[in-house]
């Protein structure tokens, strides 16, 4: 899987801490662990041989997504934490790494895996233990370590598939992107990704198998997404926060009641109201914490207690691609100030519709006349 900004994944159950990184374990991940043992058990395999295996190969996982994060490391970025879940890993990194960081970060995981396949190949066979093929199809007690090799080096393989989300779609668009811009880099990838998913589909339906058909929708998001990811990027580019922010906007005041919230609520189409206490802000009450405080303290309660005094704070003048990675992870707004005054709002409604708006416009620059609905 590949590394991924920002953000928290709910239903955590247990956690660990490796190489300094925290590993955080989804519970449908014990449930998969579980189920795998019940079904890998019997035949020349015992429950015990069949644990030893799932854990060798879920090690294997963690040990890829460790090579991300440690590569990371080494170009500054901090990896927030690990999680594990049934499809496999993420690292979700403090940033995205740059173009030219991504090709290392990217290859790292995969790496990890290729290594880790030899040296095991290697242990089998100095073991004593075979390495032909005929040796590891069957799964048994004695053959975990030339079954976790194979594994390895499966997993290095499907990893680098040359299509996003995997890591060997990052691979190739930072490989690409050394000729051209980022996005141009991120299309091409993306089509070749396409074209992969596609094939894998037809394939899939061919022999009717559901895992191919599923992965190919997997690889055919992930190409919907790092595209519409890298346009967005690219048309951030050179914007500042202030081109993008709302200007004229409702505030609340610190002595208001949830009751007057919710008329503003309704009356505007506005969804976060900042909070003012005479000239200054002190919180920032979200629809979903006024909903929360309806439900809770009834329409009789106040503002005050149940607005986020932990707002996120932007300056006019920021680069707004590095702003608009502030509108992710549940935060749907920030407050811009300047001087100390409370100037505007960027929220990831307007963000977008920022966008949308720009995109038309180059498109009409570039003498698009015909527009259709469909580039919109
Ligand atoms: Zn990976």
């Amino acid at each position: 899987m590949p590394p991924r900004p920002a953000g928290r994944v709910p239903g955590i159950a247990g956690s660990v801490t490796v190489f300094g990184v925290p590993v955080r374990f989804h519970f449908t991940f014990w449930l998969i662990v579980i189920w795998m043992i019940v079904l890998a058990s019997g035949g020349r395999q015992t429950v015990v041989g069949a644990a030893l295996f799932i854990f060798g190969l879920f090690s294997s996982v963690l040990l890829h997504e460790a090579g991300h994060a440690l590569m990371a490391r080494r170009y500054g970025i901090g990896t927030q934490e690990i999680v594990m879940l049934p499809i496999g890993g993420l690292a979700r990194l403090e940033r995205q790494p740059k173009a030219g960081e991504e090709f290392w970060v990217a290859f790292a995981g995969p790496l990890v895996n290729f290594f880790l396949g030899l040296a095991l190949l290697g242990a089998a066979y100095w073991t004593g233990g075979g390495v032909a093929v005929g040796h590891w199809l069957e799964a048994a007690d004695t053959n975990i370590v030339s079954r976790l090799a194979v594994a390895n080096l499966v997993l290095a393989l499907f990893n680098l598939l040359p299509a996003f989300p995997m890591d060997g779609g990052r691979v190739l668009r930072s490989l690409l992107a050394e000729r051209r811009s980022f996005e141009h880099a991120t299309r091409i990838t993306a089509r070749i990704g396409t074209g992969i998913a596609a094939l894998m589909a037809l394939l899939g339906l061919l022999q009717a198998n559901f895992l191919l058909l599923f992965v190919a929708l997997f690889i055919y998001i992930g190409a919907m997404q790092e595209s519409m990811a890298a346009t967005a990027q690219a048309l951030m580019q050179g914007a500042k926060v202030r081109d993008a922010m709302v200007t004229d906007f409702r505030t609340l005041s610190h002595g208001d009641t949830i009751r007057d919230a919710a008329e503003l609520l309704l009356a505007t189409s506005q969804q976060d109201f900042p909070v003012l206490a005479g000239p200054r802000v002190t919180g920032l009450l979200s629809r979903s914490h006024l909903l929360r405080a309806l439900a809770s303290e009834g329409p009789g309660g106040y503002v005050a207690s149940a607005m986020d005094r932990d707002f996120r704070r932007l300056d006019p003048e920021a680069d707004l691609a590095e702003a608009a990675g502030v509108l992710s992870g549940g935060v749907n707004c920030a407050l811009v100030f300047e001087d100390e005054r409370l100037t505007g709002m960027l929220t990831a409604e307007n963000l977008s519709e920022y966008l949308v708006l720009k995109k038309l416009r180059e498109a009409r620059a570039a003498g698009k006349e015909e527009l259709s609905k469909r580039d919109v």
